[in-house]
């Protein structure tokens, strides 16, 4: 037997982690700089851990106060309401609930290309498909509601990301605006804020209050330091909220997770350190980098290094993995996570020596 036609699925390609690097270049983990997923160079909040050790004992029962507890405190933080909060299995899971709640089958989403794969993938996991507007390298991968619009057909999800993985650009808060309300009444547009705590602009969590077709995703995998344990949330208007419950895997965001995500919301000092530290890195990147660079609003930066996969190999030859962006469609580029000060400047020495060791002779005059 056969599962169905899932030709036109593609596997998720995930930035290549430190044991399975080493492993194939028969070096130690602890030699290598993985600055290729854009996580927490600091780790988890110390009070996460202590949560997660302190529940250990208890994770033969379902996780339901916790998860209470865990949308109680969200939705206190933003002035929400308990329902709309979707708490969910990494902002990953959220998308999933929204296709779920939303997409019949043959229904088309809109997503930006270069982008994150996951948008298309669970649209087709739900009989749906994905067309594409582009954030094109021309205008510096500037993101405006108007190119999107262009592109726009009456897709019943538009997907925007700001800051945008793996460019760095942000859309601006107007030009949200202008997309939740030029689009048909019938679209939902999800602003997914994977990483808006490093970013300048305010979250769009506000305007659930104005737009009934918008929804906001947020992860505590990226600021939070809490890849690993999978929890994250979609923020909606109170309008279609109820349908959570309909959604909803059962107990999908685990205890160990709710707890720790509860922890971490109030280790203030923790996720400011992680925001400071995000913004020097990508400065340093900008200044130090031999090659061009695009300004970014998250924790990682975009460069332009001609072969990226030739460069990504031998910056990992040199004990730095970063991620080579050929799979979003910039086979020309790779995209450098911000480390510690330390790894960032490890990773900067060790790119510009790859990148000037890789260049074609020089060209003679
Ligand atoms: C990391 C990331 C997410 C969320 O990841 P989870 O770990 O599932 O919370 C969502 N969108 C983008 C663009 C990301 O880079």
């Amino acid at each position: 037997m056969q599962p169905r036609d899932l030709s036109e699925h593609e596997a998720y390609v995930p930035g290549r982690g430190a044991e399975e690097v080493a492993r194939d270049l028969g070096m130690d983990p602890e030699e290598l700089t993985k600055l290729s997923s854009n996580e927490n160079p600091h780790g988890p909040s110390p009070d996460a851990v202590a949560a997660v050790e302190a529940a250990a004992p208890d994770v033969n029962v379902y996780p339901k106060a916790s998860h209470t507890d865990l949308t109680e405190r969200i939705a206190e933080k933003w002035g929400l309401d308990d329902s709309q909060v979707w708490v969910s299995a990494g902002a990953d899971g959220s998308i999933d609930y929204l296709s779920r709640a939303f997409l019949e089958p043959n229904d088309d989403i809109l997503v930006p290309k270069p982008g994150f794969s996951y948008y298309s993938m669970s649209a087709r996991y739900h009989h749906g498909d994905a067309s594409t507007y582009r954030i094109s390298k021309d205008d510096d991968f500037e993101q405006s509601a108007e190119a999107i619009l262009s592109a726009y057909d009456g897709e019943r999800i538009v997907y925007a990301t700001t800051p945008h993985n793996p460019t760095g650009s942000v859309l601006p808060r107007e030009e949200i605006r202008t997309l939740a309300e030029e689009v048909d009444e019938q679209t939902l547009v999800v602003v997914d804020e994977a990483y808006a705590e490093y970013a300048a602009e305010p979250s769009a969590i506000d305007l659930l209050d104005e737009y009934d077709n918008l929804a906001v995703l947020r992860t505590f995998s990226k600021a939070y330091g809490l890849a690993g344990l999978r929890i994250g949330y979609a923020a909606v208007p109170s309008a279609w909220a109820d349908a959570y419950a309909r959604v909803n895997t059962p107990f999908a965001a685990n205890e160990l997770a709710c707890r720790a995500a509860l922890a971490a919301i109030d280790d203030e000092e923790h996720l400011e350190r992680s925001v400071e530290t995000a913004r020097w890195a990508r400065e340093y990147y900008h200044e130090e980098l031999d090659v061009p660079t695009w300004d970014s609003g998250g924790n990682f930066v975009l460069c332009e290094v001609g072969d990226a996969t030739a460069v990504a190999e031998a910056t990992q030859e040199r004990g730095v993995i970063v991620r080579d962006t050929s799979s979003f469609g910039l086979p020309e580029c790779v995209r450098v996570s911000c480390g510690t000060r330390e790894e960032t400047k490890t990773a900067v020495e060790v790119l510009n020596g790859v990148v000037a060791d890789l260049r074609p002779e020089a060209s003679e005059p």
